[in-house]
């Protein structure tokens, strides 16, 4: 569905239309200047050659320290996306099952699946403030679930899991010796407090990025903090599929890890004042919602709405946004990414919020 929104944008901005864009989330800042110029100087300097399918050893022991791990813990990845594939495709096998709450990111299951794994899906509520309950997850492990993935900031609810809940599950999965896949992309740039799996407990996979931490969705850069075991199964498959992340990206995520608190609470302040008028303006309607604790989702609710039907009469009036079937049975639902640009932000919201009035 998400794909088919897209494919009427691009066919409707072909045809001369302007679109504004809150169906993508893709941050509307570029990337930091000094960002970009580290990426040249390195190329300059030759950096351009085969390496590490592991990562650069220097980023890997920024990383290292960052999350209190051991360099053997960190393998760099293409983009978080790639670490999730990679961790699949390493762990399940045909008949293995994967338990995901609802609303998700699709990628998860559609990954799982095309491994030949089950899906067993938990849906949370908006009504009870999307509330993961621990004792559902545990109720759907059986001797075949090899995950259970927790996404923690949320995609699309901007949900932060509460600590307890994560230590809960942290629990279950131990004492049924199962694996929690974590996937924490938008945790640097939270709201509020995010508490890692990995503060718990060790023997958990934690998925992060620079995309949305740094504006660099395009340069593909995320990496896998897991077991010595794991990770050097990553890095093998590195070997016979990228090689290695260029290296020349890896010493422009380096310069993101000096200058990030710098980075961060700027991206972070913006995504927060995007938040704050999203919600003021969508607080004037009948749509029901949660408000965001990290960036970069709103996902409103109206009682009979259908989304998809409204995604296509919205794109009429020059707004895209995705419907929420695109996260699961949530048909009611529509999310809003707070990424649309500076220009278009608040008239594209007032234009989503008049149709709700
Ligand atoms: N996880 C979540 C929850 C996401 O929303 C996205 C991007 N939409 C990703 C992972 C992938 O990010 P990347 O591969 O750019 O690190």
């Amino acid at each position: 569905m998400l794909y088919d929104i897209n494919e009427k944008v691009i066919k409707l901005e072909n045809e001369g239309k302007k679109i504004i864009k809150f169906n993508l989330g893709d941050p509307f800042q570029q990337t930091p200047e000094e960002i970009i110029e580290a990426a040249y100087e390195a190329m300059r300097k030759g950096k351009t050659k085969y390496a590490s399918s592991a990562g650069e050893r220097k980023l890997r022991e920024e990383l290292a320290k960052m999350h209190g791990v051991s360099t053997d813990n960190i393998v760099i990845t293409a983009g978080s996306k790639w670490g999730i594939y990679a961790v699949m495709y390493l762990l399940l096998r045909e008949g293995d099952n994967v338990i995901i709450p609802t609303p998700r990111w699709t990628a998860y299951d559609l990954t799982a699946k095309e491994l030949g794994a089950r899906i067993k899906l938990i849906r949370t509520e908006l009504e009870s403030d999307w509330r993961l309950e621990p004792s559902e997850i545990e109720a759907l492990i059986d001797d075949r679930t090899k995950l259970i993935v927790l996404n923690n900031p949320n995609n699309p609810t901007s949900k932060v899991i509460d600590e307890n809940i994560v230590r809960e599950i942290v629990q279950i999965a131990e004492d049924h010796g199962v694996r929690i896949l974590s996937d924490e992309v938008y945790a640097d740039i939270s709201f509020v407090k995010v508490k890692s799996v990995l503060d718990m407990s060790s023997n958990h996979i934690v998925v992060r990025s620079f995309s949305k931490t740094f504006a660099m969705t395009g340069w593909r850069i995320g990496y896998v903090i897991a077991d010595r075991e794991l990770i050097d199964k990553i890095i093998k498959l590195n070997q016979i599929t990228l090689t290695n992340i260029p290296v020349f990206i890896q010493e422009a995520a380096l310069k993101a890890l000096e200058l990030r608190e710098r980075i961060i609470s700027r991206i972070r302040r913006e995504y927060l004042e995007r938040a704050e008028l999203a919600c003021k303006i969508l607080s004037d309607t009948k749509l029901k919602f949660s408000k965001p604790e990290a960036p970069f989702y709103v996902f409103p609710k109206c009682d009979g709405l259908d989304s998809e039907k409204f995604a296509f009469e919205l794109l009429d009036k020059g707004v895209a946004i995705a419907p929420g079937t695109a996260f699961g049975d949530y048909k009611e639902f529509f999310r809003i990414s707070l990424t649309a640009p500076e220009e278009d932000f608040e008239r594209g919201l007032r234009i989503i919020a008049e149709a709700f009035k």
